[in-house]
């Protein structure tokens, strides 16, 4: 017996339920990856490749290989499947309405071609959908969320496969060049030193630190938007460690974001709850914002973090998002769309999700607050070193005082665009 397991977002060895099933009960096992022309990874393409290369030589250690191709990933899995005389087509359960339009597909080709179709459990600790309020088709508050969520239970975490067989004759495919873009290498293998590394010396700090800027969290997100490391093994790994709860309460975030849009499928375009005004039409304050040019130092640092390296920091991220929405008056939909273009861990649930929460259209319980980029600048940065690394023009301005440069202009750095900081 032959398997294909399509590989979407769970490029990974370790802790793969779909590739470990397969690999236990088929004799050989097909891991392929399509890439989509339909899909544009934009700044993410880098890591991505990175992570289909270390992929790939994973496997090969294991005896197979990645197989790849170019195409819609329906057909392609589909043509293959004929090639290799394989019998099923397995793959990982995804959230998005266009993912999971893609996953309806392919049940339906492998149907009319007389294949097995399954889907894995692994994007998140707990499947979406899986707890639900009562009386609800999913939770809209976190809290609750957080109970059900820690009291569910969990599926045991996977060891890699011991060995992956891939049939004789099919051509694996080429993989496109590397191209290294911002702060974090694509892969498995980086994901799991990053992984292992926190745990040692991160992790205990986490819940003193976590509001500090810049690297004191455990930047795994985009190892997990690729399925790099797995979200159980993660939580399973650090939940009974010091500094483990608070942790495992921001990957229970993730989880809450997508079982709403698993039951919210417009989640990336329209309001969670409507807002009830209008949003401003001002392209030269939304360029300002996107160039890291407002003059209000902590907003220009974090936005000029994120076109240089692909990402910013969860409170900095909070800090943009509320000036853009709630100061300035823009739509989060312009704001969700440019951090879309850059950050590396970029996904629909958690993007657009954290965006609705900022805007007050969320799941945020007080939809009305603003945060005060002053007060808040001081609070993660409170010696200015943030500011100074991303704002070169305010390096001459010590301590917490680059927080402030109203106070005594700088040349070349422009005075804030909105009154009253
Ligand atoms: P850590 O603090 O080490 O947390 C560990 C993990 O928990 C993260 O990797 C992430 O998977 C999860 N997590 C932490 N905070 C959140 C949160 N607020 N919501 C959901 N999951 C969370 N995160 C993304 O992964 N992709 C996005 O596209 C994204 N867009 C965001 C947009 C805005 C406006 C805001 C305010 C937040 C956004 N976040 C997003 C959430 C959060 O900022 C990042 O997950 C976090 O900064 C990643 O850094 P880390 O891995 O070091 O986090």
């Amino acid at each position: 017996e032959t398997v294909i397991v399509l590989l979407t977002r769970d490029l990974r060895v370790h802790d793969n339920p779909a590739l470990a099933t397969a690999c236990e009960q088929a004799r050989h096992v097909v891991p392929l990856f399509v890439l989509d022309p339909a899909i544009d990874p934009r700044h993410r393409a880098g890591f991505l490749h990175e992570s289909l290369h270390d992929l790939r030589s994973s496997l090969r250690s294991l005896g197979g290989d990645l197989v790849v191709r170019r195409g819609d990933p329906v057909a392609e899995a589909v043509t293959l499947a004929r090639t290799a005389n394989a019998t099923a087509i397995w793959a990982a359960a995804d959230v998005s309405a266009f993912a999971r339009r893609r996953e309806r597909h392919l049940a339906e080709a492998c149907e009319a071609g007389r294949l097995g179709f399954r889907l894995f459990p692994g994007l998140t600790v707990v499947p979406p959908g899986d707890l639900l309020p009562s009386g609800g088709d999913h939770y809209r508050v976190f809290t609750p969320y957080w109970r059900a969520w820690s009291a569910a239970p969990r599926r045991k975490v996977l060891a890699p496969p011991g060995r992956v067989r891939l049939p004789d004759g099919i051509g694996v495919g080429d993989l496109p060049a590397r191209e290294p873009y911002g702060l974090l290498r694509g892969g498995e293998t980086a994901g799991r030193r990053r992984l292992d590394e926190w745990l040692k010396s991160g992790l205990a700090r986490y819940p003193d630190d976590r509001d500090l800027a810049p690297e004191r969290t455990s930047m795994l997100s985009a190892y997990l938007r690729f399925g790099c490391v797995s979200p159980a093994e993660v939580v399973a790994r650090s939940a009974r460690r010091a500094g483990g709860e608070e942790f495992v309460r921001q990957l229970c975030w993730r989880d809450f974001y997508y079982q709403v849009a698993f039951a919210f499928p417009e989640l990336p375009r329209r309001d969670y709850r409507s807002r009830g005004s209008d949003w401003k039409d001002d392209e030269q304050a939304f360029a300002a914002w996107r160039e890291g040019l407002t003059g209000v130092p902590i907003v220009d640092a974090g936005m000029r973090q994120l076109r240089d390296e692909g990402w910013m920091h969860n409170r900095l991220r909070m800090i943009v998002g509320s000036f853009l929405t709630k100061r300035l008056g823009i739509d989060w939909r312009l704001g969700a769309d440019h951090f879309n273009d850059l950050l590396l861990d970029a996904d629909i649930p958690n993007n657009c999700g954290n965006w609705q929460w900022v805007a007050g259209t969320g799941n945020d319980t007080r939809p009305n607050r603003v945060l005060n980029p002053l007060r808040q600048a001081k609070k993660v940065d409170p010696h200015g070193d943030y500011v100074r690394r991303y704002v070169p023009e305010l390096a001459g301005l010590p301590g917490p005082a680059v927080h402030e440069p109203w106070k005594n202009p700088v040349p070349r750095y422009p005075a804030p665009i909105l009154d009253g900081v």
